[in-house]
């Protein structure tokens, strides 16, 4: 029996967040810059590696896993990986597969998704007006979505729209995402906007609205309780009595959540993250590379989740951007 994954704050780490790709089809402006240099193929690891990876994450204890990027479904055949992972879910040890895409692959793939395993998808999507939507994710096209999300529910996945709070751009649209998310039968959650990368373009304090003043219009409207629901990572949750849906609120900044973290992060080059918020990273790529066995891999798995640091240093609150991350959101996976 293997011992499974405990820091040194006594956390267990059971879930895994993997980016599969730094790549992306879309240019969101809060994430990418519009020419972005991408990582040499070389350097990613293939799609057996990544298959090994978190087989072996598995082994150790991890029961929930999150694909993610760049977007995820633009990496070639990642259908291999999905149906890969899928004998874990059947074997039982892994609890959950899942995804966070942008959307623009979902006609394409929900089906497969589904018939690998998956039953519940997150969609980001920080508005539902077409012109808005080109603007923020410079080249995405918001019908090509809304297809997506239709092939999605039409294959019996459960989806959870993701929406970055920002100021003066999506405000106006609280109650109506609120009401279009209500009437589609989907979830939501807003994430407050991360001082992530150094996009050279868009100033974050500029972008930043804070989801306590959010939570206080919402409330202006509908009757807010909030749920006792636990994650183990930064989202609240609070239903809305009047349409009985649930509006989930990421904060990294201004909640502490740190002390129920359970997940780690691993890049598209095998490196893994042990917190979103610190730049402490290990590299599993070369343990991974260096052996046919799997016991390095798992000695660094075990060494690195060893030096989990306690949480993490956001902080807008002295009006500047402190604890800023120089990696891109894209290539943590977010
Ligand atoms: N491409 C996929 C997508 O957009 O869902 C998956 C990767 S994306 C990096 C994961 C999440 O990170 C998305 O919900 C996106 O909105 C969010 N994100 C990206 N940059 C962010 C930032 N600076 N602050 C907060 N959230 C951000
Ligand atoms: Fe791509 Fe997702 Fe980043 Fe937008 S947020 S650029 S869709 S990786």
């Amino acid at each position: 029996m293997t011992a499974p994954l405990i820091d040194p704050f006594h956390r267990a780490v059971n879930y895994l967040r993997v980016s599969v790709t730094d790549r992306c089809d879309f240019r969101c402006v809060y994430c990418m810059a519009e020419n972005m240099t991408f990582l040499p193929k070389k350097e990613l690891l293939t799609l057996e590696e990544l298959d090994r990876m978190c087989s072996t994450f598995i082994r150790l204890g991890v029961e929930k896993l999150r694909i993610t990027g760049g977007e995820p479904l633009v990496r070639r055949d990642i259908m291999t990986f999905f149906k890969g992972m899928k004998r874990h879910l059947d074997s039982g040890t892994l609890k959950e597969l899942t995804l966070t895409t942008n959307g623009s692959q979902l006609e394409r793939f929900a089906e497969e998704l589904y018939a690998c395993g998956v039953r519940r998808v997150n969609v980001s999507l920080d508005t539902i007006d077409e012109d808005k939507f080109a603007d923020i994710t410079r080249w995405g096209r918001l019908q090509q979505v809304l297809r997506g999300l239709d092939a999605a529910q039409d294959a019996g996945l459960r989806i959870k729209i993701n929406a970055v709070a920002l100021k003066g751009f999506n405000e106006d649209e609280l109650f109506t995402l609120a009401e279009w998310c209500a009437s589609r039968d989907m979830d939501m959650t807003w994430i407050e906007v991360m001082p992530m990368g150094d996009l050279g373009n868009e100033d974050r304090l500029d972008q930043y609205w804070s989801l306590k003043d959010l939570r206080a219009r919402l409330a202006e409207r509908y009757t807010l309780t909030d749920l006792p629901e636990r994650t183990g990572g930064p989202a609240r949750y609070v239903r809305l009595e009047e349409t009985g849906q649930k509006i989930g609120f990421i904060t990294p900044m201004t909640h502490n959540f740190c002390e129920s973290c359970n997940r780690v992060r691993l890049t598209c080059t095998g490196q893994l993250f042990m917190c979103l918020g610190q730049e402490d990273m290990a590299d599993l790529r070369a343990p991974l590379r260096g052996s046919e066995s799997d016991a390095a891999l798992e000695d660094a798995i075990r060494a690195a989740i060893a030096l989990k640091p306690k949480g993490h240093d956001f902080d807008y609150s002295r009006q500047q951007v402190d604890g800023q991350m120089s990696r891109h959101m894209s290539h943590t996976g977010g």
